[in-house]
């Protein structure tokens, strides 16, 4: 698994290994593993330096331009300890590609893709012992690609890291899975077209955090964002996509600039296909959503997203007012996908469209 790899070793000795958390207090994000991957690219040698090495801070100048200008993409997915004790990822390939995406965007140098695969399977190989036992839990995955160019003038950087961490992870629904309340905002807007919406670029999770906090004043737990031009069609919610079952028909808004294209949101859209579900991409109004609602057509709601695979929604919040979809209860075509794309996950279900990767 290591040869053609061309990334060195450098190896966290026994005695010095991190403890590992208690599995049931794993929280999100706060443990990291031993070993990160770290590689460097600059004009003059394009990616280099790649290594494996103990998971440590960086020293970067206080001029480093993603201090500034805000040159950051990263990606989000998760190592599943699936059915026989197997290492499973899910669709890591497409997560690279989306990368590269947000790097073009950004003005960022690309990656391999298929390169990165590699190593991410030999950096999970490695710290295998990190990813838990208990079920539901995972190995979550941040792929980060950073501006240090330590230069203040506005233009692309010419030096970059790419690294990837690896922190274990509780059970989404350790807690069982509740249908959120969710705000619409109605006033602040997250992304616009022909803006950065559709990047994982940090600036997005920055312009979001304000309106986060209204919502959670106002007993909320996401944000539904609305267009920016009309703050009236439906873009996303939080950090997952949306959808709408109105009568038999799935509903999710398109691609078009402002939404980040979820992996979830595609394998959603694959899979009912594959079940015979009608489902469309389109625009979609509040005003239409809540009106189904009023009728009692719109039967689920639910966000897509790799933290929590299938979010049901059980209330709006919009304009001072509330809106309970499905009796605040889990619909079942949402717990039947849900259902479904874990059991793919996990490697207890046939995966007929190849999206499982083992790591051995
Ligand atoms: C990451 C992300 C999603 C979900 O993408 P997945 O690939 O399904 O995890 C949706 N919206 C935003 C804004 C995101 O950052």
């Amino acid at each position: 698994m290591w040869e053609d790899l061309e990334v060195a070793l450098e190896k966290v000795k026994a005695d010095k290994r991190k403890e590992k958390p208690s599995p049931d207090n794993l929280g999100f994000g706060v443990h990291f593993t031993d070993h990160m991957f770290l590689m460097k690219w600059d004009r003059e040698n394009g990616w280099h330096d790649r290594k494996i090495c103990p998971f440590q801070d960086f020293t970067l100048s206080p001029a480093a331009m993603v201090f500034h200008y805000g040159q950051a993409i990263f990606e989000g997915l998760k190592a599943y300890r699936g059915k026989d004790n197997q290492l499973l990822l899910f669709r890591p390939k497409d997560n690279f590609e989306r990368m590269n995406n947000s790097a073009l965007r950004m003005c960022m140098p690309r990656i391999s893709a298929e390169k990165m695969v590699k190593v991410l399977r030999a950096l999970i190989y490695l710290e295998k012992d990190w990813v838990p036992t208990a079920p539901g839990a995972t190995l979550y995955i941040r792929p980060t690609m950073i501006a240090v160019e330590p230069t203040i003038g506005v233009k692309a950087s010419g030096v970059y890291y790419f690294y990837i961490i690896l922190c274990p992870v509780g059970d989404y629904y350790a807690e069982g899975c509740k249908p959120t309340r969710i705000y619409v905002s109605d006033e602040y807007a997250r992304a616009v077209k022909g803006g950065v919406g559709s990047a994982k670029t940090a600036g997005n999770y920055a312009a979001s955090l304000y309106m986060s906090e209204i919502a959670k004043k106002a007993g909320c737990s996401q944000v539904l964002w609305l267009d920016a031009c009309e703050h009236k069609y439906v873009e996303e919610v939080g950090t997952s996509n949306i959808f709408f079952k109105i009568d038999d028909q799935l509903i999710t808004p398109p691609l078009e600039g402002s939404i980040l294209g979820g992996l979830t949101r595609d394998s959603v859209l694959k899979l009912a296909s594959s079940w015979g579900v009608d489902v469309v991409e389109r625009a979609i109004s509040i005003d239409e959503v809540l009106e189904a609602n009023e009728k009692g057509r719109l039967r689920e709601a639910f966000g897509t997203g790799t933290a929590a695979v299938i979010s049901p929604v059980g209330e709006f919040f919009y304009k001072d007012r509330s809106y309970v979809i499905n009796n605040n209860q889990t619909g079942e075509l949402s717990a039947r996908l849900s259902q479904a794309l874990q059991a793919i996950q996990n490697g207890y279900q046939a995966d007929p469209f190849n999206w499982v990767v083992r790591v051995v």
